[in-house]
């Protein structure tokens, strides 16, 4: 195992790789910027090591720095968490090339992945079904362009090729449209991405967002965890999140797990990773895949009993995976809420000290935070603080315990969305379970057309 594991990240995931490491027996470097001082893991850390001033571009995206620190602290492995480099190919081979373990999969899985015109092809090779779309690169033709959105068939929605985290993506219903939005989202994939490229699909209607969880070790085993379902969303921005996916047969997940499992074998994946599909009348479209530990993994580590990120720590370091796919049964329900530093009704990013800090309890309740009393969330990163996870026998009894955990969470002086989850987890259509990707936007909607 690792004699010393070095986190790239900070906030809530960075406590999370903190606490599987520690569990493990294995001492971790926390690296921050200068605003994060005062951050939980940091305090908790074996070792820390500030790596620049607070804007992430100079600190928590500093290669070098981030190089620098693992050498300095003797650390042999980091783990990049999610967001920042933790998708970055170029940083998980320099890691490599410094003569450190990357904790995640091999850089030219995250290159292919990383672009999403590439994942498509491979996904296709390894028959994992995927949306209907233009096949490739869309070219400068515009006539072209428009003649192959009416084989699709409109409306059909336009994405960068680079891009992620719901940017770079727009929805064309008309001819006429697709011409306008064409250059414009061209213009913003060259911004935000460096790639101008697009490519285009078919715009599914009221899909489901469904994704399963994967781990493949180096010596060829690959399994899944089972899915998630993911359709609770704002701008294309995960909201809430729950497992089992409602509704989903066990033979249905067995079939489309069985996909990505080969997939893995066929790409030859090493550790944790997230196929992305759109749901909709019992047929799975691939999206994407996510090279790396996502944000609402807790939801599969409660209704399977298992913890993914010791065993990313485990087949980074070269072990094989500790359980087989028929070892694999799902327990019971899990939902998990982000709670954001953020207006309930404006979404507008609310940073402040927290007065007062008290985290919901009892049985089946978990609470990754790094807030505490006196915590000051600094305005410069994601405006994600915690997360509430429930977990009951039922999906109802899940729901019940949210309720009251949300009811029993204190964070005096900050603003939070809780508010917001609340209100959609009393909603007929969240209550329900199985509510398409649209669902919450036309709620937002209809409350505010209420309220005006
Ligand atoms: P990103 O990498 O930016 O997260 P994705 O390709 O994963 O982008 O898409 C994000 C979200 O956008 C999906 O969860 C879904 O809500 C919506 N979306 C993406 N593709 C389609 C599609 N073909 N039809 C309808 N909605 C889509």
């Amino acid at each position: 195992m690792f004699e010393k594991v070095l986190i790239a990240n900070r906030g809530e995931i960075a406590l999370r790789i903190l606490r599987a490491c520690h569990e493990l027996g294995i001492p971790v470097v926390a690296v921050h910027s200068s605003a994060d001082t005062r951050l939980k893991h940091v305090r908790l850390a074996d070792e820390s090591v500030c790596i620049g001033p607070a804007p992430a571009a100079q600190s928590y995206l500093n290669i070098p720095a981030i190089i620098a620190a693992a050498e300095v602290t003797g650390a042999d492995a980091i783990h990049p968490g999610y967001g920042f480099l933790s998708e970055n190919a170029d940083f998980a081979e320099r890691v490599e090339h410094s003569g450190f373990t990357f904790i995640g999969p091999p850089a030219s899985a995250i290159q292919t992945m990383g672009d999403k015109v590439r994942a498509i092809q491979a996904m296709k090779a390894a028959r994992v079904p995927t949306v209907p779309g233009s096949e490739g690169v869309l070219g400068d033709d515009m006539d072209e362009i428009v003649r192959l959105a009416e084989d699709i068939g409109l409306p059909v929605i336009v994405k960068a090729a680079g891009g992620g985290g719901g940017r770079g993506m727009r929805v064309a219903r008309t001819a006429d449209e697709l011409q306008r939005i064409i250059p414009l989202t061209r213009g913003e994939a060259q911004a935000a991405f460096g790639d101008p490229r697009l490519y285009m699909e078919k715009f599914l209607t009221r899909p489901r967002h469904v994704e399963v969880q994967v781990l493949a070790d180096a010596h060829g085993n690959a399994i899944h965890l089972g899915e998630r379902d993911c359709s609770m969303q704002r701008r294309h921005q995960k909201v809430i999140e729950e497992a089992p996916a409602p509704g989903l047969s066990g033979e249905a997940r067995a079939r489309i797990g069985a996909l990505c499992v080969k997939a893995c074998r066929d790409m030859g994946y090493r550790g944790a990773g997230t196929f992305e599909f759109l749901y909709e009348d019992g047929e799975f479209y691939f999206i994407e895949m996510n090279t790396r530990l996502q944000v609402e993994h807790p939801v599969t580590e409660l209704i399977t009993r298992f913890d993914i990120v010791q065993e990313q720590l485990r087949v980074a370091a070269g072990h094989p995976l500790s359980i087989r796919q028929d070892e694999v049964t799902l327990s019971g329900h899990a939902i998990e809420c982000r709670i954001n530093a953020e207006h309930p009704d404006t979404f507008a990013p609310s940073p402040g000290k927290v007065a007062l800090w008290h985290a919901p309890g009892g049985p089946g309740v978990r609470v990754d935070s790094h807030l505490y009393t006196g915590y000051e969330v600094p305005p410069y990163y994601d405006s994600l603080v915690g997360k509430l996870i429930a977990w009951g026998a039922t999906r109802a009894g899940a729901i019940a315990r949210m309720g009251l955990a949300l009811n029993e969470l204190v964070t005096e002086g900050l603003v939070t969305n809780v508010p917001l989850h609340q209100a959609i987890l009393k909603t007929e259509g969240f209550a329900a379970g199985g509510a398409d990707i649209h669902f919450l936007e036309k709620w937002l909607e209809s409350r505010a057309d209420g309220a005006a």
